[in-house]
């Protein structure tokens, strides 16, 4: 092992991906030769160079997109599903590699990168299916005059853009209902995560898929290199995967274009656990609510908010298992925490929980810094539960994402629902009773685009994906997810 920790299998994992920029199906150095480090969160140490691409090679992966657009749109829907399906294969067989690589740039356990491997891949294989199940409509107008006829068609070029929590799956929410439909695209991955999108890109291609359908952009100038791409009249569609503020800019940039826009941005997702719950089922799905991703994740429970009556016992529970949690390096045996992605991440965590206990939250288990001699660098932060927590710290209000449960406590049905909903996010929301009129109740009343009752994921290719509220609008995944990616034409046909 060198300083950086990085063995050599580790090693020859990273030098099987292409550092570069994917234009028109070339793999091309950054104008000038200009390169950004990837980092692994877990030593600190730089893992390789990638190209740090320039506004005129933004221009350049726009270019092949627009001129791969209308012969894509053209192709066999069965095509563009078998490129999809032998992506999906193409993944599986390299699964051990993907994981290996996401875990080095990301930092998260192997286990929690190969979860996101199958979760990830699963879109292409769903979106394969839907590939050729793309429909219109024939009506009669009332009238009897005339015939009504609808047809879809792809929106056109795409510009995705990816955050660093899931490298693989908010790529592939994307990509694979855009192939299916026949949109060509432009990816942008975060800056600290391109490396997984760049070995995707490859398997896509030796997949099939034709130059200039998938293009993708690493850059460390994202705003000056992204805002021309949205405000080109050639580009349709923006869709985006990331912070709200960040979301909020893009939704007002989208307006000169008029593009379709989707939006998938932050959550404060609720846990709400009622007095009948089976406890033991809820804390296995807090440990999933909460500690998937290490807590990195849009969908991670962010309040748990439990009836009075059961939230010494849960609260106890859930510590006994989150601190027994093993932390570490993500590619050690075993490690079941890593790093947060980077220092600045872990502080915002630490002082959100210090302004908890500061406004009189009681530590369970966790609640310090470790130093960065203890596991290898400034980004770890401990599993934390946090009780008797006031609604005025800001962890209420702020998403967390880390490894922190707060617990806060309810009396009345309602009074728990309203305070699900005490939050300008909607994206997710948890519910565990075993009473089934109140499940009706409670999946009706609470204002999220998703809901779990009795689980803590709810994350499915098969499933409509989105929030509402400050969550953003469009849904990924489903029978919904391709609609995102094409436009209805309506013909009107007289006799
Ligand atoms: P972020 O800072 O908003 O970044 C997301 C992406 O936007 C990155 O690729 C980033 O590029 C890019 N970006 C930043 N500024 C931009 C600009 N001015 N113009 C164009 N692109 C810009 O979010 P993050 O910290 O990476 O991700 C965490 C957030 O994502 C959390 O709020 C989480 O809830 C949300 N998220 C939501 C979902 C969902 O499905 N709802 C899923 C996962 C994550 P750089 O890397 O170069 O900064």
């Amino acid at each position: 092992m060198s300083d950086s920790q990085v063995s050599t299998a580790e090693q020859r994992v990273i030098d099987a991906v292409h550092p570069q920029l994917f234009i028109g199906g070339q793999w091309r150095d950054a104008e000038a030769g200009k390169t950004l480090p990837v980092i692994d969160p877990s030593t600190g140490a730089t893992l390789v160079e990638t190209a740090d691409a320039s506004v005129a090679d933004g221009a350049a992966a726009l270019d092949a997109a627009v001129s791969a657009q209308a012969d894509w749109a053209a192709s066999a829907p069965r095509d563009r599903g078998e490129i999809l399906r032998s992506a999906f294969e193409l993944i599986t067989e390299h699964a051990d590699e993907l994981a290996t690589l996401m875990t080095l740039e990301m930092g998260k356990p192997l286990s929690e990168s190969k979860a996101e491997i199958a979760y990830g891949s699963e879109f292409f294989r769903w979106f394969s299916e839907e590939a050729v199940r793309i429909s219109g409509r024939y009506s009669v107008a009332p009238n009897g005059l005339t015939r009504l006829l609808t047809l879809k068609q792809p929106v056109g070029p795409c510009l995705m853009i990816t955050p660093w929590n899931f490298p693989l799956a908010m790529g592939t929410r994307k990509i694979g209902p855009a192939i299916a439909a026949g949109c060509t695209m432009v990816v942008k991955p975060a800056q600290q995560t391109p490396l997984t999108m760049l070995r995707l890109a490859a398997l896509l291609a030796e997949a099939g898929l034709p130059d200039g359908v998938l293009n993708v952009v690493t850059t460390s100038t994202t705003g000056d290199v992204m805002g021309p791409l949205i405000e080109d009249p050639r580009l349709r569609k923006l869709t985006f995967t990331g912070s709200t503020p960040v979301g909020r800019s893009l939704i007002e940039q989208s307006a000169k274009g008029v593009l379709r826009v989707s939006m998938e941005l932050g959550g404060n997702a609720p846990f709400v656990v009622f007095d009948d719950a089976d406890l033991d089922r809820a804390v296995d799905g807090a440990m999933l609510a909460k500690m998937r991703n290490v807590g990195e994740a849009c969908t991670a429970a962010n309040r748990f908010i439990v009836h009075e009556s059961v939230a010494e016992e849960f609260g106890r529970k859930l510590a006994e298992r989150m601190g027994a949690m093993k932390i570490g390096r993500g590619t050690a045996e075993g490690v079941e925490v890593g790093p947060l992605i980077d220092q600045t991440q872990r502080d915002k965590v630490a002082d959100l929980v210090d302004d908890a206990v500061a406004k009189g939250a009681t530590v369970v288990t966790g609640g310090e810094k470790p130093s960065a001699e203890d596991f290898g660098s400034d980004a770890f932060y401990p599993p934390t539960v946090l009780t008797t927590v006031s609604r005025d710290a800001k962890i209420w209000t702020d998403e967390i994402f880390g490894p922190v449960a707060p617990i806060f406590t309810f009396s009345e049905e309602q009074e728990g629902i309203d305070m699900a909903n005490d939050t300008e996010y909607g994206l997710v929301a948890y519910a565990f009773t075993q009473d089934h009129a109140r499940v009706v109740r409670v999946y009706e009343g609470l204002e999220t685009g998703m809901v779990g009752i009795n689980q803590g994921v709810v994350s499915n290719p098969a499933a409509p994906f989105g929030g509402v509220k400050a969550s953003g609008y469009g849904r990924e995944g489903g029978a919904e997810g391709i609609e995102e990616y094409l436009e209805t034409k309506y013909v009107g046909l007289a006799l």
